[in-house]
């Protein structure tokens, strides 16, 4: 059984395409997403239909996902994601804003196998960005393996007895192998904007069978998504980001 873990698409249609050509080699029994379907990217409905296309699939919604349905205000969004979440909610079909809506807050279990959040675990907008964040966010995990996105880096947190063990993943291909008896927080990346000056599509292959988990980068085209972001009239900045994976 093999999963493809993926979070923080953004409206970045090129990027997802670009992750489900690599996948396509790599047969993937199931398909799960972080949420963070939407926002900054210029191509929300594009991005909605091809993720509601996967199947199986299981998605839960991100805090962007969230503030384009109304459901939280964008007061704690900076002016750039406020920009772009008000283009976006101007831009939606109404059947991709009730997907959107429809979907589940985590933390989600998924077929008593692992468990997915945005955020963390007892917070959905929370950003887990050290060990000591890991550190709680561990204390609520009900399995042993859990996934995350929001923060947009791909990183493995362990949690071991003499305590939590950070690793971030550099590099075009990535491999942990679980070891017995210990628990992981695990963020794929971002496949829409990622943030760790590498500009390429960073995503997750969880083999339950092999008990590993393997990360991957690939190119697009970030030249089209910035041109689609620049004639939609969204920050330039969005566009700009991209090329260096800012
Ligand atoms: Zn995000």
């Amino acid at each position: 059984m093999r999963t493809l873990i993926f979070s923080d698409v953004h409206g970045n249609i090129e990027a997802l395409n670009a992750v489900l050509k690599f996948t396509k080699k790599h047969k993937i029994d199931r398909y799960v997403c972080l949420g963070d379907l939407v926002g900054y990217g210029a191509s929300p409905n594009e991005t909605i239909q091809k993720i509601q296309g996967l199947k199986p699939l299981v998605v839960i919604r991100g805090n962007h996902d969230k503030a384009v349905t109304d459901i939280e205000a964008v007061e704690t969004f900076n002016p750039v994601a406020a920009a772009a979440i008000a283009w976006t909610k101007s831009h939606i079909t109404k059947k991709n804003l009730e997907f959107l809506e429809s979907l589940p807050r985590g933390p989600l279990t998924v077929e008593n196998d692992f468990v997915i959040c945005h955020g963390a675990p007892f917070d959905e907008d929370f950003y887990i960005f050290g060990e000591f964040d890991a550190d709680e966010a561990f204390d609520y995990m009900k399995l042993p393996l859990g996934f995350f996105g929001h923060t947009h880096f791909p990183v493995i947190y362990t949690k071991r007895d003499e305590g939590v063990e950070c690793q971030f993943l550099a590099g075009p291909i990535n491999l942990l192998k679980f070891e017995k008896g210990l628990s992981y927080l695990i963020n794929p990346g971002s496949v829409g904007q990622p943030r760790d000056r590498n500009p390429r599509a960073a995503f997750a292959i969880y083999d339950h069978d092999l008990r590993q988990v393997r990360f991957h980068r690939v190119e697009y085209e970030v030249a089209e998504a910035q041109k689609k972001i620049r004639a939609a009239g969204l920050p330039a900045a969005l566009a700009d980001r991209l090329t260096h994976g800012l």
